[in-house]
């Protein structure tokens, strides 16, 4: 039984427990100092190729475990753990770029890593490009001779455009530039980055893996040992260390990320269908939707979606009004870090997010949680008589 579905590899994986002590739960092993056994095994230290523990800066039985189940779950051979996504982000630019070298980043890309590449263009010597993200092969053009990363994103942040990866994917290997992709919305699960030609996965764990609402954490998968040794440079010069408890909370929700994903998809292509049909709602902004830019991308290499989708209501609507449906929504609470079992909403202001932003709507953000969808459109639905008072 060589060949399991992935559902079954998440409860089923190499963890193998210590002589005499078999449980199914990895231990939380807590640890600055490491032992040597003697001066020969320290001089010898190797802290790179996971044959032998050094400091707990550079990995515990517990962050091993984690590191190769996440690495499993994107068919990946290497996985380093950042503090949070975002930490993640900036350690793979720190460890591919330097001052004179160029990147290509999405328009629609998380904000922060677009304020990450603002800051390293301006104080430090980096040229950071904004590229329209249904650019395909035409990001050829684009690539110069001192090009050294192409971020991706699928879907983008918030407008939820869905890029035409393989493409950008086969232009960047003939220029020999290296892909990342933030593949946070499909968790791993729902996109193989990796069968769809990117050389870096990126993923903040602070969403679906954790699924609590209670952890920040990212993570960088690669197959590429070369690649990995550069990031992983970055990640021991950079310190970037996580804590053993926190680890301990990603692991035990791994063997539901797939059903939680799963309820996630099944109950946002609920409510978003609903929305569809609601005359306040100008459009539904939903990858598995055909009128989403690169809906054909998503339905050609994705396999499923997440909890995560925009709406932008009739123009008819202002500011105001929106902001007050969403303080009349009950069930739906204000904040940004989704990916829990509690669903959320957000507006967004995009001028500044965007070089160019054209909707006239409101764009308000939801991410579908785990109550039952019928209470949620039964709460959207008392929320949206607000705007005809
Ligand atoms: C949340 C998020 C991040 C950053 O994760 P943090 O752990 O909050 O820093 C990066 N990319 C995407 C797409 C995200 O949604």
């Amino acid at each position: 039984m060589d060949k399991k579905s992935p559902q079954t590899e998440l409860i089923h994986h190499g963890y193998v427990p210590p002589d005499g002590f078999a449980a199914f739960p990895a231990p939380i092993h807590h640890a600055s100092t490491v032992l040597f056994k003697n001066v020969a095994a320290m001089r010898s230290r190797n802290w790179q190729d996971k044959s032998a523990y050094t400091y707990g800066l550079h990995g515990t039985p517990t962050t091993f475990t984690l590191e190769a189940r996440l690495a499993s779950i994107e068919h990946g051979e290497h996985c380093l753990l950042a503090p949070s996504g975002l930490a993640a982000i900036a350690m793979i630019n720190l460890a591919l770029l330097k001052s004179g070298g160029d990147m290509l980043i999405p328009d629609n890309v998380y904000n922060p890593s677009r304020e990450l590449g603002n800051w390293l263009a301006k104080d430090y010597g980096i040229s950071t490009r904004f590229y329209d993200p249904m650019i395909g092969e035409g990001i050829r053009d684009l690539i110069q001779s001192n090009t050294r990363l192409i971020w991706t994103e699928a879907p983008g942040s918030v407008s939820m455009e869905v890029p035409d990866i393989p493409a950008i994917c086969r232009a960047a290997r003939e220029r020999g530039v290296p892909v990342a992709l933030d593949n946070t919305w499909s968790a791993g699960i729902a996109f193989d980055g990796f069968e769809h030609g990117v050389d870096i996965s990126m993923q903040a764990l602070t969403k679906y893996q954790s699924g609590g609402s209670d952890v920040l954490m990212g993570a960088v998968i690669t197959q590429n040992t070369e690649l990995h040794r550069r990031i992983e440079l970055a990640h021991m010069r950079l310190g970037m260390g996580v804590g053993a408890d926190d680890a301990y909370l990603v692991l035990r929700n791994l063997p539901t990320l797939n059903l939680r994903f799963q309820a996630h998809d099944v109950a946002a292509r609920t409510v978003s269908a609903w929305l569809k049909t609601r005359p306040e709602i100008a459009k539904v902004l939903h990858p598995a939707f055909p009128d989403c830019p690169g809906h054909e991308f998503w339905k050609r290499d994705f396999t499923g979606a997440g909890g995560l989708f925009s709406v932008i209501f009739n123009e008819a609507y202002n500011e105001e009004q929106t902001d007050r449906f969403i303080d009349s929504l009950q069930l739906f609470k204000i904040g940004f870090s989704w990916g829990g079992a509690h669903s959320l909403c957000v507006p967004y202001r995009m001028q500044g997010m965007r070089t160019r932003w054209t909707e006239k709507g409101q764009l308000v953000r939801f991410n579908i949680g785990l109550e039952d969808p019928m209470d949620l459109i039964a709460d959207i639905e008392q929320a949206l008589a607000v705007l005809r008072i």
